[in-house]
């Protein structure tokens, strides 16, 4: 075969491969030749004219081995294959051609015909028609499917060789054109004006071809190339499109011999004409046209997924994802896999930021408590020593009685103790204030804490001296002042907490217990005497209690008296609303003789008591709410019930019932001479104790007397009996609580056991 034949015509046949097919895959027919020469010809193109290897006639190859290599050529016809990429047939192009002399004869002359008509092949537009010359005019005839003629073509000139500029295919030198699709048949003629006679130094030859357009640059020198025709042949590929069948898609699936086997893609042909190619699916490669048709690509095979991802390959495609410790999609082009370490900074500044928020408002908080605690400890410290602590610590430490004998309570201690001073620990309420109950842990005690409204500053220095001395009173019938606390706004009495409320409650509100009887009732007399008596003598200085009232007369677990509030009236300051007097005391039990004078003796004491012991005969209250100015008051109501001898139809039946009728009326006459209005004429306490003692011993009515034992017998039982053992020697001593001290009395159960 010569590139120099006058005419190159021929029917071919080619094949276009689908894009995903490679050429390692075996994809011919079973015993099919597979190669020529260097050449690997997959179905449906087979080698071998009628070899049955190809799919139709028009796709055999004819394998010429009298080459060396053998050579491959479409059918039987005379177009070379070159290759066999993609979607293209490559063929090797031919290129006319036309020289001329120096006068403009034409010396030698090529031309082209191409011919493929009737085959399923057509030329590609990827090709152009390109002419090279300087006085050139080529033309091009077309024929297609259809018989549809159609002519091009292009002028090349130039005049002087330095016009011309390589790779420069524009018109001087070397013009290019585009060929219309579905093209079968090319005839090109080759024309001249001059017959290259004034450009025949440079150029004495024109040439055309059709051709794959990229595989040829245009260079200056080829106008004078003698060899230019065969390097063309050699280099250029002229490509064709294929199709199989003539229908399209939609009509060839539906017949029995549709090409596209499994996992493939049928697409039409482009060529102008029925017919169509098959291409492999996505994910799947293979020969589209061979049983069993496309087969999965293991596309994790070339590791698509991110390094430290994971590539799982499903039917037609992949799935990534990320290792173990690695978070993210797992592709290389998305967001790959990250170390969850690498998230870790993330996470810690989150958490760094948490606990330094965390950690600022801990300490701010911490800060604000130690400011406030601080200032808390500042007041504490500053009411401390407004109310007297220093001085109060300074005789403490020169007095080791003392000290035993006082504590000074913290305020935290007692705000502990009182549950805060809550609600439901208020014991009552009097004139100078609240008395709450209190518990303390170290050591484990019940106790009553008093807490006053206000507080004088300029009695500060008598106050402290004042509960000096009456933590300092030990007697078994006075309430014991523990100690106090300094460090509020005004101080805290605490005292020992006696059970069985005041016999002010016994006498007016219990309504007439078992055990409250005339003998009981007149052991508290004597036991409240006893105790006002010791306190108005046995102290260097009298300790005048100031404000004697049965509200004060508390009775303990054995009902037995405790008088409270001792000398506590000048302790703290009065307040004007309640029912006291300037000179201190309560309306009813006041000595009409110090609220004349304004001064408090012990005898105002012994007028108070005058009107508990009235009290306790009657059961009327020292004020009565009546219109009867003889009776509103007890003491002027006894006092003139006695001058009219009316004695007996004033007291309490219980009293009448049980009391000897001249016990009674010696008892009354102590009432009366404690009521004198003259406090010289009154009695002393110790006087009054001790006939008070001695009257308890007054022999009863012996029908009084069976009563007694019959509901003494009862109180055995559980409740406590009115029979006393009575000690004379009632002497009473300054010292610790009981010590170098008889009882006055005590319940029959202790003296038995
Ligand atoms: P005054 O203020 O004139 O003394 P008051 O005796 O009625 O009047 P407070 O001494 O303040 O008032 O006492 C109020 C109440 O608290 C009493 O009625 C009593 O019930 C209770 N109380 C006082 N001291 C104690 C105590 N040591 N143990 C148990 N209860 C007490
Ligand atoms: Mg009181």
């Amino acid at each position: 075969m010569s590139l120099h034949t006058n005419t190159a015509f021929l029917h071919l046949v080619i094949l276009c491969f689908p894009l995903a097919l490679t050429l390692t895959i075996a994809n011919t027919k079973p015993n099919c030749q597979s190669k020529c020469g260097n050449l690997t010809v997959p179905y449906p193109f087979g080698i071998g004219v009628g070899s049955g290897c190809s799919m139709s006639p028009w796709y055999d190859v004819n394998c010429d081995a009298s080459f060396a290599p053998p050579r491959p050529f479409i059918a039987s016809g005379n177009l070379e294959i070159v290759s066999i990429t993609g979607d293209a047939l490559r063929i090797k192009s031919w290129v006319a051609a036309r020289c001329y002399d120096a006068s403009g004869n034409i010396t030698r002359q090529n031309r082209v015909l191409i011919n493929i008509t009737g085959s399923p092949f057509a030329f590609s537009q990827r090709n152009s028609f390109t002419v090279i010359g300087c006085d050139e005019q080529a033309l091009l005839n077309f024929n297609g499917f259809g018989a549809l003629g159609f002519t091009s073509g292009c002028i090349s000139i130039c005049s002087d060789r330095a016009d011309l500029g390589a790779g420069d295919c524009s018109g001087v030198g070397c013009c290019q054109t585009a060929i219309p699709k579905g093209m079968q048949l090319m005839n090109s003629f080759l024309g001249t004006t001059t017959g290259h006679v004034s450009v025949w130094s440079f150029n004495p030859c024109g040439y055309a071809f059709l051709g794959d357009p990229t595989s040829y640059s245009f260079a200056p020198s080829d106008l004078a190339d003698p060899g230019f025709q065969n390097r063309t042949v050699d280099n250029v590929g002229l490509v064709l499109d294929w199709a199989v069948g003539n229908q399209s898609c939609s009509e060839a699936r539906k017949s029995e011999d549709f090409a596209c086997l499994d996992n493939s893609d049928c697409v039409d042909s482009d060529m102008g004409a029925a017919g169509y190619r098959c291409r492999c699916s996505q994910g799947f490669q293979g020969n589209p046209y061979l049983s069993p048709g496309c087969t999965d690509v293991n596309e994790c095979e070339t590791n698509p997924c991110d390094e430290n991802g994971i590539c799982t390959n499903v039917e037609g495609s992949y799935a990534c994802s990320c290792k173990k410790g690695y978070l993210g999609d797992g592709t290389r082009d998305g967001h790959g896999c990250i170390a969850k370490s690498s998230e870790f900074p993330v996470i810690k500044f989150s958490l760094g930021l948490s606990f330094g928020l965390l950690a600022i408002v801990i300490a701010m908080t911490w800060l604000f408590v130690s400011v406030r605690r601080r200032a808390l400890i500042n007041l504490r410290q500053k009411f401390f020593k407004q109310n007297g602590g220093l001085l109060l610590q300074q005789q403490l430490s020169s007095n080791e009685k003392t000290m035993k004998s006082m504590r000074i309570f913290s305020a935290e201690e007692l705000e502990n103790a009182t549950n805060n001073y809550a609600e439901d620990r208020i014991l009552g309420k009097g004139g100078f204030g609240i008395v709450y109950k209190g518990l303390l842990h170290d050591p484990q005690q019940v106790v009553a804490i008093k807490k006053s409204r206000v507080m004088d500053e300029s009695q500060m220095e008598q106050f402290i001296n004042e509960v000096i001395i009456l933590t300092q009173v030990h007697h078994r019938n006075v309430v014991k002042l523990l100690g106090c606390c300094l460090e509020t706004e005004v101080p805290l009495l605490v005292y020992e907490y006696v059970k069985n409320d005041t016999l002010f409650h016994h006498i007016h509100n219990s309504g007439g217990m078992p055990w409250f009887s005339w003998g009981n009732r007149l052991r508290i007399a004597v036991e409240a005497a006893g105790a006002l008596a010791y306190l108005h003598s046995a102290a260097a200085k009298p300790i005048i209690h100031r404000d004697v009232k049965s509200p004060n007369i508390l009775l303990d677990e054995y009902y037995n008296a405790k008088i409270a509030d001792f000398g506590a009236s000048r302790l703290v300051p009065i307040d004007q609303t309640m029912a006291t007097t300037l000179v201190q005391g309560t309306l009813g039990y006041l000595d009409p003789e110090s609220f004349r004078t304004c001064q408090l003796t012990e005898k105002s004491d012994v007028y108070s008591f005058g009107v508990v012991l009235a009290e306790l005969m009657t059961a009327r209250k020292p004020l009565s709410n009546t219109n009867n100015d003889r009776e509103k008051s007890l003491s002027t109501f006894f006092v003139t019930a006695m001058k009219e001898n009316r004695l007996f139809q004033i007291l309490d039946p219980r009293v009448l019932r049980e009391g000897s009728l001249e016990q009674l009326q010696a008892i009354a006459e102590i009432v009366k001479r404690c009521l004198k209005l003259h406090g010289e004429e009154r009695p002393t306490m110790k006087e009054v104790a001790m006939e008070l003692e001695s009257l308890r011993k007054f022999s009863r009515h012996p029908w009084i007397q069976q009563q007694v034992e019959e509901e003494s017998v009862g109180l055995m039982n559980g409740e406590l009996s009115d029979l006393y053992t009575i000690s004379m020697n009632s002497e009473i001593s300054m010292g610790p609580h009981n010590s170098g001290t008889t009882p006055l009395m005590y319940p029959r159960e202790h003296t038995e056991n």
